[in-house]
Parts: C-alpha cells; structure tokens; sequence
C-alpha cells in the first residue's frame, strides 16, 4: 500500500486571527510548543503507507513550513504550492502533483493534528484489504439533532444514521480525478472531496474513527488543543555513562567528531553523551537499558556509531506513546577542552533528536584534575530527559 498525503492548509482563518489578536493563520500557532501544521505533518511522516507529502497553502508561508519540516524531521514532504481559491481547488492542485507510481492518496486537513500515525497506518492497510476506492474517517453522530426553522424546531431528525464526516479521506488516485474530470465539468458546492465522489454515484465507504481528531477551527477548539497537550502525564529519565580514554582513538561526543590525542575505548563507537541519552530514554519508559539493547558481546554493534542507538531509543519512545520535552546533558572531560565544540553538540543532538536547540543542554566541565576523569583516563557523561504524553 503506497499512499500521497495531500494537506489542504490555505484557509485564511480571518475569525480566529481577529480573535487571538494574532498575524498567523491557525496552521501556523502552536499548541504544546509546536505548531498545528507540524504536528499534523508528523502524524502523516510517521505513516509507513505515506510516501510523500504535499501541502497546499498561501506561499507566504513556505518558508516557515519548509522550517517545520527540517525541525521535526519531516522527510517526506515533496511539495508546497500555492492553495486554490477553495478547498477543493487547493486539493485538486496538490493531486495534479503527486507522483503517477503511488496508487492512494489520503487527504488530511492540516488543521487536525491529533490522530496518530497508528491510526491513519491502519486505515490505509483496511482501504487497501477493502479493494473499495474511496472512504471517509468519521464518527457516529452523538448530539440529538433538530431541525429549526425561525426559532422554531420543526421536527427531531433520526441521528441513527448519521455520521460527522472527517478527515483523513482516501481514495484510489484515479478515481479522485476522475471524480474532479466530472466536477469541473459541472461544479457544485461541495465541502469535501467524497462529495465529489459520492456525486459520480460511487459509494464512499466510512472508517470509524474514536479517538481525538479534533479540528481546529475557533480560539475555543484552539485552548482546548492547548489544555490537552499541555496537561500530558510527564516523565523523567536518568542516564549516565562512562568510557576509558586510549590514545589514539577517533573521539565522538554528542556524533561530534572532536580533536583529541585520545578517544573513548568502546565496542561502539563509545560516545558517552549518546549512550547516556539513550539509557534515559530507555529508562523513562521503562524499556531497560541500552546494554539489553545493544549487547557489547555482538559483534554487529562493534564500531558502531551510536546514532543508530538513538533512532532505537527514539522509536521505543515514540510506541509508549511519549514525546521528548527537553534533554539535557553534562560531559566530565579534563581534556580537550570542550568550549569551542559545544555548540555543534548541541545543534547535532538536537537533529537526532528532532528538538528545537533551545530544548537541548549540552554542558562541559572539567573534573578539577581529580579522579579518572581529571587524569584524562576516562570521559563521563550524566544525562536527563522529560517526556509528556502524547495526548493524541
Ligand atoms: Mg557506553
């Protein structure tokens, strides 16, 4: 199953900014310290099935979407062009763009950014068992619905088989075209793609959606994204780690490559920094320890570079259902001196780690020459991490 995800995100949301008092469309506010369209973009990376992503927006903003995408690591986006005067017409400019080779394509608003990668991965692989080309996320209707005419109810409509329609909505490519062929040829008002669909006379079919998949529409939807994310079960984890100091060796603190007479003594590549961020990782949702993982009696992991570690500890973290706060880190190093370096550390664990840097400590001191560290036998490295439910 291969699928383009097209994210219509050119609504102006004039309302909402007027309300705020702020200068930026909705996609582009944050809510639990990122913003709407990134979280949303995330949700769609994470997705196995999704092999690009294109989004459709007011140009003004590429840049800051292009930023979002080298922030948080979101390595699929293909595309970001110029939104259409609707919905529909935002959507139809990013299908002419997908790649002929992928058979799918999912539409998600970007300004729904809480349904998990999981979800989406599962409903992709049911359209696909399916064989059926076009389906709609949604949920059974709860509210009682009436309907009113000047004030007055005129008659209590039947919810029983009615249903809030989402997004994501998917279909087989050629099917989507072929529906906006026959909409263009006589357009209507239509509020969504099945309705494109749905008016060729082709079944839509429903996939039942039960968790959040809130749409941020109004300030209101927008505290209560806030409220939920920022209210996450926290958690903290510890790591520490120490590697004898050998001449000669390449010295790798944080994937930095420092100048030094001497290197960490490993069967890894021995980056202290690193493996203490991974044992925390691993410790703060109880995974066990980064010897469990990565036994120094393998010999796959002789050498390794212990990236490779962090992506572990990362995926491990991302399954329990946690996302990174912020890490910080202390190196106990008599020498080198470590100041000029610092910098990079800290530029490239944030990278790993897909944080923003100000998320990210990397300190150095010296151990006042005593100790192994302080007679340049040894490097040591403490590490901690917070982490918060992902209320997704
Ligand atoms: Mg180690």
């Amino acid at each position: 199953m291969k699928a383009s995800a097209i994210v219509p995100s050119a609504g102006s949301g004039r309302r909402i900014r007027k309300a705020l008092k702020s200068a930026l469309p909705k996609p582009y506010l944050e809510i639990g310290g990122m913003p709407v369209l990134a979280r949303t973009l995330k949700n769609l990376e994470d997705v196995p099935e999704i092999r690009e992503i294109i989004v459709a927006c007011d140009l003004r903003y590429r840049p800051m979407i292009l930023e979002m995408a080298r922030q948080h690591g979101i390595s699929k986006l293909k595309s970001v062009l110029q939104g259409g005067k609707t919905r529909t017409d935002s959507v139809y400019r990013a299908l002419c763009r997908t790649s002929r080779n992928i058979p799918y394509c999912l539409v998600h608003e970007g300004v729904r950014p809480f349904l998990t990668s999981r979800t989406m991965s599962r409903f992709l692989r049911q359209v696909e068992r399916s064989g059926h080309e076009a389906w709609v996320a949604g949920r059974p209707m709860v509210p009682t619905v009436k309907e009113v005419k000047k004030g007055v109810i005129v008659r209590t409509v039947d919810r029983a088989a009615l249903w809030e329609i989402e997004t994501p909505q998917v279909f087989k490519k050629n099917t989507l075209q072929r529906a906006y062929r026959e909409y263009h040829r006589a357009p209507f008002a239509a509020t969504d793609d099945a309705s494109l669909v749905e008016h060729m006379g082709k079944p839509v079919r429903v996939f039942e959606v039960r968790e959040s998949n809130m749409k941020i529409t109004t300030p209101e939807n927008l505290f209560t994204a806030r409220k939920i994310l920022e209210s996450g079960e926290a958690r903290t984890g510890w790591g520490e780690d120490c590697h004898r100091l050998e001449p000669g060796r390449p010295f790798y603190l944080a994937g930095v490559r420092i100048p030094s007479p001497w290197g960490a003594k490993g069967h890894s590549d021995g980056d202290v920094i690193l493996h203490a961020v991974v044992d925390e990782l691993l410790g703060a949702v109880g995974a066990g320890d980064i010897g469990e993982h990565f036994p120094d009696t393998d010999k796959k992991y002789k050498g390794a570079d212990s990236r490779l570690f962090i992506k572990k500890a990362l995926s491990l973290t991302a399954e329990s259902g946690f996302c990174i706060s912020n890490v910080d880190t202390t190196v106990i190093l008599q020498k080198p001196k470590l100041g000029a370096f610092k910098g990079a550390m800290r530029a490239r664990l944030a990278s790993l780690l897909g944080l923003p840097k100000d998320a990210v400590g990397v300190k150095a001191k010296t151990a006042e020459g005593l100790g192994a560290e302080g007679r340049n036998e040894a490097v040591t490295a403490h590490a901690v991490v917070t982490l918060k439910r992902r209320n997704s």
